[in-house]
């Protein structure tokens, strides 16, 4: 049971719903699949993320497809590999490799980094919260302000918030010093960006001491609370739960 493991994921899949946190651990212990919409969706988030680091670190992508099966074989992500060639023509990698065009031309000057490791070792090491940063900009040797920048696909969810405030603590936990302001980055869209203050990093820090005490009870068997949201819609305990909420509709209001 040690170390308890409490990566970026857990931190925001806990503050959401205990059950659906336990659900997706229970899911990726199992090797279980999700639906295809929603493994769709995190290939993508995935093949985004690969797009701009590859824009960032090598330059253009020629060939989305082929461009990042090659990425993933040489990082080691076979399984990920297989699953984006099962996947096929589900997968719409082209908008995804335009969009990451936004990336080209950075200023080397800001010293920019893609996945670059992050972690806080609590209690002697019992407690590991690891993570890899998207990009990130500046900081001390670049004599500019610390960036951090996380990649996200999809609609603004409050879970992406959580996701770079986090970050913002490992970060400033790994440094010793807070990045200035944490981002996220949209296709299509302008940074969303927001300072980080001492308010932001204390709140992240209360998020992440709750996640430990309640991924620790959890553990031990305390039942999950279930707390019902727009999580319901991709949970892998959506069909069991007698909980589950599902999402608005749309037309309710009988639309525009
Ligand atoms: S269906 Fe909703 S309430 Fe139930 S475990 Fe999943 S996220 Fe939680």
């Amino acid at each position: 049971m040690l170390p308890l493991r409490i990566p970026k994921g857990r931190v925001v899949a806990l503050a959401s719903c205990e059950r659906y946190a336990l659900a997706l651990a229970r899911a990726a212990t199992d090797g279980a699949r999700s639906d295809d919409d929603v493994s769709s969706s995190l290939l993508a988030g995935r093949a985004l993320d690969v797009y701009v680091e590859h824009e960032i670190v090598l330059g253009p992508i020629a060939d989305p497809l082929e461009d990042l099966l090659s990425w993933l074989w040489a990082r080691g992500e076979l399984d990920l590999r297989d699953q984006v060639i099962a996947a096929g023509d589900r997968l719409d990698l082209g908008p995804l490799a335009s969009a990451a065009r936004a990336w080209a031309g950075l200023d080397p000057a800001w010293w920019p980094r893609t996945q670059a490791a992050v972690a806080a070792h609590l209690v002697d090491g019992a407690v590991r919260c690891e993570g890899r940063t998207d990009v990130e900009l500046g900081g001390p040797l670049a004599a500019r302000p610390a960036v951090v920048v996380e990649v996200k696909l999809g609609r603004p969810h409050p879970g992406h918030l959580t996701e770079v405030t986090h970050y913002a603590l490992l970060v400033a936990l790994r440094d010793r010093a807070a990045p200035a302001a944490v981002a996220r980055w949209y296709p299509g869209g302008a940074l969303a960006e927001m300072s980080v203050t001492l308010d932001v990093l204390r709140s992240a820090a209360r998020r992440l001491g709750d996640a430990i005490l309640d991924w620790a009870q959890l553990l031990v068997g305390r039942p999950p609370v279930e707390h019902p949201g727009p999580t319901c819609s991709w949970c892998p305990d959506a069909g069991s739960c007698p909980s589950f909420q599902a999402p608005p509709d749309p037309f309710e209001d009988g639309g525009a």
